[in-house]
């Protein structure tokens, strides 16, 4: 059959629950995708550091314990790192891995690797940096609903019309609504800066 399981985990997750399972999935030949949403930090339970965050529990520097390597030394011969923010190469991604996994009836593993969207912002505050945020040209707009339908962002509101609105104190500047947009109706309210692209960075 052409069916599959999707998992979908984040990082903190992945190293406390999930590898007994993935070892079980590639062990039994399940074609499953696994999907890891990695922020590199355990945000769900404020923001405490795990063995791929390259932190101790005291906060020293060390070696990380990467997912794709766990993911190799278990078997899994499909580990593939993505960037969330770029939309149209992650889509090309999980169509390869998604054939992968019908193909071979195994598991495909897809790391989605940005920081952690609350840390970023709290050190941009916290640095006097702007957060380049987004907004929606109502003349564009031609109200097909991709936007708010389809990416889950709490800052686009449908409005009356079916156009949308960007509630700017709840967007930070990810830009996927404006690479999804197929009417070119969303534009940066504040241009983006060396200095935000930095608090991106995982190093
Ligand atoms: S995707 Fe673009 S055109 Fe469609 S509702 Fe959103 S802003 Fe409007
Ligand atoms: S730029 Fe990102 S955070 Fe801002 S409205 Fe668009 S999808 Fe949401």
């Amino acid at each position: 059959s052409n069916q599959f399981v999707v998992a979908i985990m984040g990082d903190s997750t992945f190293y406390h629950a999930c590898i007994p399972a993935l070892i079980n999935a590639i062990y039994n030949n399940s074609p499953m995708l696994v999907l890891v949403l990695d922020n590199r930090v355990t945000a769900m339970t404020g923001h405490q550091p795990h063995p791929g965050t390259g932190r101790t529990a005291m906060g020293i520097r060390i070696n990380e314990v990467k997912i794709e390597d766990i993911a190799s030394g278990i078997g899994v011969r499909y580990v593939k790192t993505i960037d969330p923010f770029n939309v149209k190469d992650s889509i090309e991604e999980f169509i390869k891995a998604i054939k992968y996994v019908l193909d071979n009836k195994t598991v495909a593993l897809i790391n989605s690797r940005r920081a952690c969207t609350l840390m970023v912002a709290s050190n941009a505050i916290r640095k006097g940096i702007s957060i380049p945020t987004y907004t929606i040209d109502n003349n564009l707009c031609r109200a097909c609903g991709l936007c708010y339908n389809q990416i889950g962002c709490p800052a686009i509101i449908p409005m009356d019309d079916k156009k949308a609105y960007i509630e700017s104190i709840l967007c930070f500047g990810c830009s996927v609504c404006m690479q999804i947009c197929p009417y070119n109706a969303i534009k940066p309210r504040i241009e983006s800066s060396k200095n935000w692209e930095d608090l991106w960075r995982i190093d």
